[in-house]
């Protein structure tokens, strides 16, 4: 296996081996754990959306962003909410995609990730981009600019720019057609595609730089311009077959056949509209092949040719019903992935409320965590709440600096999550103070967990941290039936804790 095996797999997504990619990610995972784990996911999450498969791609994405946060990488997390949101966007469920970015929005803005938070907010500019709220879009799309002028990869600079000026473009079109603003705007944007042409020729980033090409030549044509436009658009044709990208080919005479249109050359028109379908029949979505099929029928009308204009015709219908097969197979997806997404809405909840020093949830993951499960103690589910509280940490700090005590922190929150199961929940309540909450654990169970983390606490290897370091913990213990709610249960967990530290700390106390 190669030493950077995840970053071998992205390079297999990237020269369209999916399916070599994918086999290597499920054969290997086996052998991963921890960080490296979260990324094989990520990879064959990206695998499996690249080649249409979306509710694998988000599953994959799922136990990616699971793998990180068990091992507290918070920028692991928001990759993977970023993969998510990739999934639920290409099944066209835009609200959730739109929702799982603004979790993942804050998580990149807690740990103070620029690069992080700029690929987040790109999504989140799409996304709203294509839902038309246009406001949003352009407002997230420039801070995206803006965080990646300074450390941003080239690449990533001109992607965000090409989504920017999308954005712009899709606003300007939902203008009326005659308004100034529209054309101000559209004449601007001519000049912004140039000048990312120019930009993404000197950089060397060829398909980025076709793409650039591509809407300069679409937005002359929004402008009247046909005869620049169809000069650039049928130069473009060589680019894209060079690269073969088909489907932008097809796309390319369907525009080339919108600009004869314009300018009643049926014959020319024809021609074009005629290539466009025979291209995108294999290989182009639907949506685009019925366009090229609708200018088609457009053209033979006007050229008096009417027989032709209605065979076209019954061709854009019968493209509508398999549009309409495809969009019921579409929703059955959608109701799977939200079965998905459903089953996990803790783990989402608490990926929206991490403490960003330890990675355990937050006060809001705990309340979430209550008014999810409290009410399943009325059917008889046990639940027990472990209070904790580090014993005399203000002279930890005192004698070896707050740098030692975030420390500290950081290690008793992974002795904590060693010590609890994927169903419990793990919170950082306070500044040192941890609540582990454990689901479906009979009060004796918990009570054992409670001593073995006391004692693996006190146990630690505390020296390496700082020499004459010494850490332990206090821990009240309240089990869900001796409590009328969250609140009770809490207090009732905190006057436990209160007689451990009236008892001499460094120790566990069940009743009283
Ligand atoms: P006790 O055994 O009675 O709990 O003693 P204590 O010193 O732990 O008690 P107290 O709750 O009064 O002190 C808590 C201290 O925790 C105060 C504060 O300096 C420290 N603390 C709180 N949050 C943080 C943090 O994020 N980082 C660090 N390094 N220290 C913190
Ligand atoms: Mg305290
Ligand atoms: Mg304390």
């Amino acid at each position: 296996m190669p030493p950077d095996f995840p970053a071998q797999l992205l390079r297999w997504v990237e020269e369209g081996a999916l399916a070599k990619a994918i086999e290597a990610a499920r054969r290997e995972l086996p052998n991963f754990e921890g960080e490296e784990r979260g990324r094989v996911l990520l990879a064959l999450s990206t695998a499996c959306w690249n080649s249409g498969d979306n509710l694998d791609a988000l599953r994959a994405a799922v136990s990616a962003g699971d793998a990180f946060r068990s091992c507290r990488s918070l920028t692991g997390v928001c990759d993977a909410m970023i993969r998510i949101a990739a999934s639920l966007r290409s099944a066209g469920d835009h609200a959730s995609a739109v929702t799982t970015l603004e979790r993942a929005e804050e998580v990149a803005r807690d740990i103070d990730d620029p690069q992080r938070l700029a690929a987040v907010l790109r999504n989140v500019g799409v996304c709203c981009s294509l839902v038309e709220r246009h406001q949003q879009a352009l407002s997230c799309l420039t801070e995206t600019c803006t965080l990646l002028e300074p450390g941003g990869s080239p690449y990533d600079r001109h992607v965000a720019r090409l989504s920017l000026n999308n954005a712009r473009n899709r606003r300007a079109m939902s203008l009326p057609e005659a308004s100034d603003e529209r054309r101000a705007e559209l004449q601007a944007l001519l000049g912004d595609w140039q000048e990312l042409v120019a930009q993404t020729g000197a950089a060397g980033l060829a398909t980025l730089q076709v793409m650039a090409m591509g809407n300069h030549a679409i937005t002359l044509r929004q402008c009247g311009r046909h005869d620049e436009a169809i000069v650039e658009l049928q130069a473009l044709l060589e680019r894209y077959r060079a690269f073969g990208m088909r489907p932008n080919e097809g796309l390319c005479f369907c525009e080339i056949g919108r600009c004869f249109e314009a300018q009643r050359r049926h014959a020319d028109a024809r021609e074009s509209y005629l290539r466009a379908i025979e291209i995108l029949k294999d290989g182009g979505t639907l949506s685009d092949l019925q366009d090229a099929t609708d200018g088609l029928s457009r053209v033979e009308e006007a050229a008096g040719h009417f027989k032709a204009a209605l065979d076209a015709l019954k061709e854009v219908r019968s493209i509508e019903r398999r549009k309409s097969d495809e969009a019921a197979a579409s929703t059955m997806a959608q109701r799977e992935l939200r079965i998905e997404l459903a089953r996990l809405t803790s783990t989402w909840a608490r990926q929206a409320t991490l403490d960003p020093l330890t990675g355990l949830g937050n006060r809001r993951a705990l309340d979430l965590w209550m008014s999810d499960s409290l009410p399943r103690v009325e059917q008889g589910e046990p639940i027990t709440l472990l209070l904790l509280d580090l014993d005399h940490f203000k002279q930890v700090n005192d004698r070896f600096g707050h740098g030692v005590g975030d420390e500290v922190l950081r290690r008793v929150a992974g002795l904590i999550q060693q010590n609890c199961r994927s169903a419990d929940l793990a919170v950082r309540y306070g500044g040192e103070e941890f609540v582990l909450a454990l689901f479906g654990v009979a009060h004796e169970a918990a009570t054992d967990v409670a001593h073995r983390l006391r004692a693996s606490v006190e146990a630690e290897a505390w020296g390496v941290v700082a020499e004459g370091l010494k850490v332990s913990v206090s821990i009240g213990v309240a089990a869900a039936f001796e409590a009328v709610d969250g609140a009770a249960l809490l207090t009732l967990a905190d006057r436990r804790l209160y007689s451990a530290k009236l008892g001499g700390r460094n120790q566990v106390v069940t009743a009283g």
